[in-house]
């Protein structure tokens, strides 16, 4: 016998286009199986100050298309302490909510985690963030919308960047993941991708600029914002000195990266996890993140995503070295 009645479902952490998407199928598929859904605002901040209010199938019209999130997200320092987890606790206990569905990444997971060993509150987790750094799920909510924001705007750089024969270092999200650099580096053909979870990157630039001054020609590099070495503008201002012929220019693409109408495909995968968490929880299902392994949905125990590492792919890194000008590195 499942014994959910009510259910809360909230945003937290960096907002992820698809966001909107996962709210609108976790109420409408939870509306459908007789439960009563409760949106929170402002992720667990909201939480504890009671900031909640039930929500019916017309809430959700008119989201899908929308970027950002309408429930607002938030990062709670107080939700890091056991008494403000008790007050969000006794918030809960107020309405009647059995289970939260959290839609996050994995500091959400770990806050969920956290409070579901203190409190009898079923957690169920969807991947939402641009990064798409998640153990456990071939796809976060947000990533392919941030890999197209990318590749159109390294696409627009590359026309001014040919036309005054200059060399751009772009700097796009991944502070402790390359997964945004790589595959939006593969799609916009980057002529160099430096990512966090590479050695030396500093140094393949150089070698690609050296190769590069007798080709005198525009080009791209793709620099992923977790770089050891430092930052997009800090490595352009230390190679530029040592190639005084080339006209180098840094662009930071920022926060647009994670704004827009969310792409077909994350609004698919947010309306298949926000479905899926919501049978989860009719199945008494806790403390589990629903993913999407091969196209299929997976449930994944909240303590393994949150402790595992998701390596990028070793032959994507190929990839990009393979088909880029000057082919791989030679030792
Ligand atoms: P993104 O990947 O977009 O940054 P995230 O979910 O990892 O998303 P965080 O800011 O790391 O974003 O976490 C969101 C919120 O989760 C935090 O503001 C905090 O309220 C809660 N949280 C994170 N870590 C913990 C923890 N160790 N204990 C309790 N709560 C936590």
């Amino acid at each position: 016998m499942n014994k959910i009645k009510r259910i809360g479902v909230l945003t937290s952490g960096g907002d992820a286009p698809g966001m909107n998407a996962a709210i609108r199928a976790v109420t409408r598929a939870g509306i459908n199986n007789s439960l009563e859904v409760f949106g929170i605002r402002r992720g667990y901040e909201g939480m504890i100050d009671g900031d909640i209010f039930q929500m019916n199938s017309e809430t959700v019209s008119g989201v899908i298309q929308k970027g950002g999130t309408f429930l607002l997200t938030a990062r709670s320092k107080r939700f890091r302490e056991p008494e403000g987890r008790r007050e969000a606790y006794e918030q809960l206990k107020r309405i009647g909510l059995d289970a939260v569905v959290v839609i996050g990444g994995d500091g959400s997971f770990t806050g969920a985690n956290i409070m579901s060993m203190e409190y009898d509150i079923s957690f169920i987790g969807i991947p939402g963030t641009i990064d798409n750094d998640l153990y456990g799920t071939d796809y976060t909510i947000g990533y392919d919308t941030a890999l197209n924001t990318v590749v159109e705007a390294v696409d627009k750089i590359r026309d001014t960047a040919s036309s005054h024969n200059r060399i751009f270092f772009v700097e796009v999200m991944g502070r402790e993941a390359g997964f945004v650099a790589i595959n939006s580096g593969i799609a916009s053909g980057a002529e160099i991708i430096m990512i966090p979870e590479e050695k030396n990157q500093i140094e393949k630039a150089r070698r690609f600029l050296a190769e590069r001054a007798r080709k005198n020609k525009s080009s791209i590099i793709l620099v992923a914002e977790g770089l050891e070495e430092g930052s997009a503008m800090e490595i352009a201002s230390m190679l530029t000195p040592e190639f005084p012929q080339f006209d180098i220019r840094v662009s930071i693409l920022g926060h647009i990266q994670r704004g827009g109408s969310p792409s077909a495909k994350d609004r698919i995968i947010a309306s298949r996890m926000g479905a899926a968490a919501v049978e989860a929880l009719l199945d008494n299902q806790k403390s589990i993140m629903v993913g999407v392994v091969n196209d299929v949905i997976v449930q994944v125990p909240l303590n393994k995503t949150i402790k595992l590492h998701k390596a990028i792919d070793e032959n994507l890194i190929s990839l990009a070295e393979g088909i880029c000008t000057f082919g791989p590195p030679k030792n």
